[in-house]
């Protein structure tokens, strides 16, 4: 079986202990490759391999005009090797080929864009109220940023990370999920094709409560860029705050798709499934809870339904198939759990709930919608992470944002409607990190993504996020020759 290795200081390395695991191809439900379980020498070898980095004169003393080229050439790199990293990933997470080469062939628009904003990043001289002073900022690296990324999407969490994060000049430990680490590993090797300094980029595998927790708690971490579930998210914020580290938080969701009569139903219901059973619902963004309007309730319920038993259910890597294998055993069986309670405690079924018995021996289960339930509900309220759909009527306006709004997360929300009246009332009202309008699903290099409450701290893409893998320095420069009038007080007026 293909063996993965950790990538530490620019060299393939085994772990120190020898410890092993097997990745899991979900379609066949058979493991396809092993990966390190890495312990603590490997998390700490890799710190300080990216600590070296960052104070190497090859990485602190290069230009941002010349790391901005290396981030573009990187993303030449990425282009050139899309097709086999993103087989990479289907066989690790049962992810749609089509959907995985999509984002590969998207991400190095991440790396040019980033790559452009490495050299723009200005501080300035300031204007300052002592004349015989002078005074500047200056935009500053953090130092090692550990990235803890989950297994759903693999490269695009971690290029959302990357790209700031190097063009700001920073390096990075990559800690990526137990259950799909094999397409960061291949991915890493690029760096180095691409220019980077041995050591600029590493990357350990292992559990998140053995590595992943070492690699938080290191003192020479300066900033953890997370993307998970809410349970981690809160334990790694903790862990971060003890130590004054910087943090980027991107959670899991429970997020509404609203539609209201008058929307073009049609779409919204493209909409509405393509939120919930792309990916299988393994997307943080998942539309998982669909409010509707009372007066299309049951025709627009039909509509959806419809489309969930039309889903082409197959093998990941043909393109004809809609949806894959959830992506490992244990979520799985969390799926399955979560809809058996959901009718143990009276959610009406409408569509699907059950597992496919499918030749390939996979983790598959049916698209699935629920109806009439309750908003309050277990059903409404935790995120499942799998393609279960739970419909939730409404009356009027008010009763949806509440209704939205009435949610521990608030990372997506959608809204179908033709009244642009409403659509500035709802944007406002609803408390998402992003709103979609007649669409959803759709992201981009150049727009801010996160959460609020819940659902995470701070954002990722979009030109501002750059700072937040920086910090301003301050320069006072004294140009008088004059001695200090009374070195004892604070030179302020
Ligand atoms: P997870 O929280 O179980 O694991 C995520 C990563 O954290 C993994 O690498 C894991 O090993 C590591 N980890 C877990 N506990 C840790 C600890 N105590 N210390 C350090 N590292 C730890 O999540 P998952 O099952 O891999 O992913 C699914 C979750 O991710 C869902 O909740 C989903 O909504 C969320 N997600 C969010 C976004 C977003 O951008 N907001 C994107 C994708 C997925």
């Amino acid at each position: 079986m293909e063996r993965f290795y950790n990538l530490i200081n620019g060299i393939k390395v085994p772990p120190v202990a020898n410890k092993w695991m097997g990745s899991l191809d979900p379609y066949r439900n058979e493991d396809w490759c092993e990966i390190p379980d890495s312990g603590e020498a490997d998390v700490d070898a890799a710190v300080a391999a990216a600590r070296s980095a960052f104070m190497s004169p090859e990485w602190k003393g290069m230009s941002q005009t010349a790391r901005g080229a290396m981030l573009r050439t990187l993303g030449d790199l990425i282009t050139e090797n899309a097709q086999r990293l993103a087989e990479i990933e289907v066989r690790d997470n049962g992810k749609l080929l089509t959907e995985m080469l999509a984002q590969l062939r998207y991400l190095p628009q991440w790396f040019y864009y980033y790559g452009g904003l490495a050299d723009k990043m200005e501080g300035g001289v300031l204007p300052i109220d002592k004349a015989d002073h002078f005074v500047y900022t200056a935009w500053e690296p953090l130092g090692v940023v550990a990235a803890i990324t989950a297994w759903n999407s693999p490269l695009l969490l971690l290029t959302w990370k990357l790209a700031p994060g190097l063009a700001a000049g920073n390096t990075f430990v990559v800690k990526p999920s137990e259950f799909a680490s094999a397409s960061t590993l291949a991915f890493a090797e690029l760096f180095e094709k691409a220019g980077f300094p041995a050591g600029v980029i590493n990357v350990v595998c292992g559990t998140g409560q053995g590595a992943g927790a070492h690699l938080v708690a290191h003192p020479d971490v300066a900033k953890i860029a997370f993307t998970g579930s809410d349970a981690a998210g809160r334990i790694i914020s903790r862990a971060a705050a003890g130590e004054l580290k910087h943090i980027t938080m991107e959670l899991g969701g429970k997020s509404p798709n609203i539609v209201f009569e008058d929307a073009d139903l049609d779409s919204a219901a493209a909409g509405v499934a393509s939120g919930i059973f792309a990916a299988a619902g393994q997307t943080c963004i998942a539309g998982s809870r669909l409010l509707l309007q009372r007066s299309i309730y049951s025709a627009f319920l039909d509509k959806v339904t419809a489309m969930a038993s039309a889903i082409k259910i197959g093998d990941p890597m043909d393109p004809a198939t809609q949806m894959g294998p959830l992506a490992n055993t244990a979520h799985y069986s969390k799926v399955l759990n979560c809809i058996a309670s959901a009718e143990r405690a009276g959610c009406k079924l409408s569509f699907g709930g059950k597992p496919i018995d499918h030749p390939a021996g996979g983790l598959f289960v049916q698209p699935t919608v629920f109806n009439d339930v309750d908003n309050n509900s277990e059903l409404a309220q935790h995120e499942i992470f799998g393609p279960v759909l739970a419909v939730i009527p409404f009356d009027s306006e008010e009763d949806a944002i509440r209704l939205a709004n009435e949610t521990d997360y608030g990372l997506g929300a959608g809204v179908w409607t033709k009244d642009m009246a409403r659509v500035f009332r709802m944007t406002k009202s609803l408390q998402a990190g992003t709103v979609w309008v007649n669409t959803y699903r759709s992201l981009g290099y150049m727009a801010p993504f996160g959460g609020v409450k819940g659902s995470g701290l701070g954002r990722e893409s979009g030109q501002e996020m750059i700072k937040s893998y920086m910090q301003m320095k301050t320069v006072w420069i004294n140009n008088s020759t004059q001695p200090v009038a009374n070195p004892f007080v604070m030179r302020l007026g």
